[in-house]
């Protein structure tokens, strides 16, 4: 079983156990375990049907499980999803707008499917659009909404009745540079509010500015877990170099490429070669570097820091 745990400093508000969802033959999600403290912000990584949807759907009582355990806040939300929903909140990738329907109309909809009345509901309308800043667009119709309003009003949706676990799948997907930065301010105030958050997206750099912890997935099963520089910083993954030399890079490529001490080696638009030392330990990495500066003239070899994507990318291949 993968078992993972959280910060443990406070009890879990989220504990998963051994979640299974199959689909006839392919196994979606199959057998993922981890806790989340409250407060906690984590990003949900795997490529393309890793399984990252469905777990959420899972999560947010969408979908039920073959077998495993999701309990929120100590309740089991499987045998009891009435009781959980309220404080679950839930951005689904993708939305469809609704023909001749305002911003507030559509937003007080949901807010009565809360069950929220009078007074309380017109209050809580008005914090959610304002909170997302789209009070102004109350009266305009959904579907003339632009992608980065049309964010926020799924944003605001699953802000109702304030829930303190907000699941979001792909919620920056087909923004503009400047709607992103927007949305990231966003979701730093709900983070200050103290909310717990489960976020997935393709673009990971994203998802190290917003989350603390990273969950990556890969065929229905968790593979890593950790902080940005735990993940980052794994030795197994080996030491990345940047080099650059005098001239033409073909030489060294060419060499790298019969040298089994290093791995992945390419060139990056800024005329380096980028280049993995497998070599085990401190010295045998010297020995390396010092046999590829023997062969080649070597302007400057720097240790780099691998960003999320290229450890994504690595841990993808170890698991091959
Ligand atoms: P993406 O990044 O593309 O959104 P994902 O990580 O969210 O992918 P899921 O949507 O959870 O992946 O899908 C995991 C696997 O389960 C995929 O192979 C998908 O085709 C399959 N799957 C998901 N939902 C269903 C369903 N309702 N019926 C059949 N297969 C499904």
């Amino acid at each position: 079983m993968h078992y993972y745990s959280g910060d443990m400093t406070s009890e879990p508000i989220l504990k998963v156990s051994n979640l299974v969802r199959h689909f006839g033959p392919v196994k979606a999600v199959d057998g993922i375990s981890f806790e989340l403290s409250a407060g906690q912000s984590v990003g949900l990584i795997g490529a393309n049907g890793a399984g990252k949807t469905t777990t959420m759907r899972l999560l947010t009582t969408l979908d039920l499980p073959d077998s495993g355990d999701i309990i929120f806040a100590g309740i089991d939300a499987t045998a009891y999803p009435e009781k959980v929903r309220a404080r679950i909140g839930w951005m689904p990738d993708g939305f469809d707008p609704i023909d001749h329907t305002t911003v507030h109309d559509y937003i007080d909809f949901f807010a009565r499917a809360y069950g929220l009345s009078g007074s309380k509901r017109v209050e809580e309308v008005q914090r959610v659009l304002s909170f997302c800043g789209i009070d102004a667009l109350s009266s305009r119709y959904i579907n003339k909404l632009s992608k980065g309003q049309t964010q926020r009003l799924s944003l605001a949706r699953m802000l109702i009745g304030n829930p303190d676990f907000l699941v979001m799948d792909e919620p920056a997907a087909g923004l503009d540079p400047q709607a992103r930065i927007e949305f990231k301010q966003l979701v730093r105030e709900l983070q200050g509010q103290g909310k717990t958050l489960l976020i997935s997206s393709h673009i990971l750099s994203e998802l190290a500015e917003m989350c603390d912890t990273m969950i990556f997935m890969d065929k229905g099963l968790i593979i890593r877990r950790g902080s940005q520089e735990e993940l980052t910083q794994m030795p197994e993954q080996g030491v990345l170099y940047s080099v650059r030399v005098v001239g033409d890079t073909t030489p060294l490529l060419a060499w790298l490429a019969e040298s089994p001490e290093w791995q992945g080696a390419m060139v990056q638009a800024d005329g380096t070669v980028q280049a993995t030392c497998t070599a085990e330990g401190e010295e045998a990495q010297a020995r390396a570097l010092r046999a590829l500066c023997g062969e080649h003239l070597v302007l400057e070899a720097a240790r780099r820091r691998r960003n999320l994507e290229e450890t994504f990318v690595n841990i993808l291949q170890e698991e091959k």
